[in-house]
C-alpha cells in the first residue's frame, strides 16, 4: 500500500445528524467512496468511515460518523458526540418536517458536544428541485441566526458534497490546526 507509512497530522471526528431518510448515509458514501445506493441500509449501530486529505500541506484524516439508524429510536448516545470537532446537520429539502426538526437536533448537539464544534446545515436532495418544500432563504436565515455554515447538496448527483465536507474540515483546521 502506497500510503502505509503516511504520517497523519490530524484526525478530525465529524458527526452526521438529522432525521432518518434525509440522506446521511448516502452523503457519507458519496464523500468517502464516491458511491451512491438507492437501497436503504439494514444495519443498526454507529459506524464511521474515514477519508484522508491534505489541507495546507498537513495530512488530515476525516473520521465521519453515521448514526446508522439510531435516530429512529431516539437513541443517539453521548458516545456518538464525544470528541466530535464538527457536525453536519442534515435535512431533506423535500420534507419540511425534517427541516423543522433541525432546532431540536441543534439543541441536542449543543447539549452534548464541545462548545467550539463547527456546525454545517445541509439541505440534501437538491436534485429533486420540483419537490422542494424548504426555500433556500428559510434555511439561510436559520443558519445565520444559529451561526452555522449552510449548503444545499445532492448525494445522488454529487452536487456540493465534496465542497461541504472540505468547507467544514478546512474550518476545523483553521480553528484547531
Ligand atoms: P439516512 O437515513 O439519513 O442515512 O438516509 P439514507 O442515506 O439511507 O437515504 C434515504 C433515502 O434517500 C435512500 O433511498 C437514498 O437513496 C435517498 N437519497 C439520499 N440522498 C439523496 C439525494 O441526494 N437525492 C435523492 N433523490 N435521493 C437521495
Amino acid at each position: 500500500y502506497g500510503d502505509y507509512n503516511q504520517k497523519i497530522d490530524y484526525v478530525f471526528k465529524v458527526v452526521l445528524i438529522g432525521d432518518s431518510a434525509v440522506g446521511k448515509t448516502q452523503l457519507l458514501a458519496r464523500f468517502a467512496r464516491n458511491e451512491f445506493s438507492v437501497d436503504s441500509k439494514a444495519t443498526i449501530g454507529v459506524e464511521f468511515q474515514t477519508k484522508t486529505l491534505v489541507i495546507d500541506n498537513k495530512t488530515v484524516k476525516a473520521q465521519i460518523w453515521d448514526t446508522a439508524g439510531q435516530e429512529r429510536y431516539r437513541a443517539v448516545t453521548s458516545a456518538y458526540y464525544r470528541g466530535a470537532v464538527g457536525a453536519m446537520l442534515v435535512y431533506d429539502m423535500t420534507k419540511r418536517q425534517s427541516f423543522d426538526h433541525m432546532a431540536k437536533w441543534l439543541e441536542e448537539l449543543r447539549g452534548h458536544a464541545d462548545k467550539n464544534i463547527v456546525i454545517m446545515l445541509i439541505g440534501n436532495k437538491c436534485d429533486l428541485g420540483s419537490l422542494r418544500a424548504v426555500p433556500t432563504e428559510d434555511a439561510q436565515e436559520f443558519a445565520q441566526r444559529e451561526n452555522l455554515f449552510f449548503m444545499e447538496t445532492s448525494a445522488l448527483e454529487a452536487t456540493n458534497v465534496e465542497t461541504a465536507f472540505l468547507t467544514i474540515l478546512t474550518e476545523i483546521y483553521r480553528i484547531i490546526g
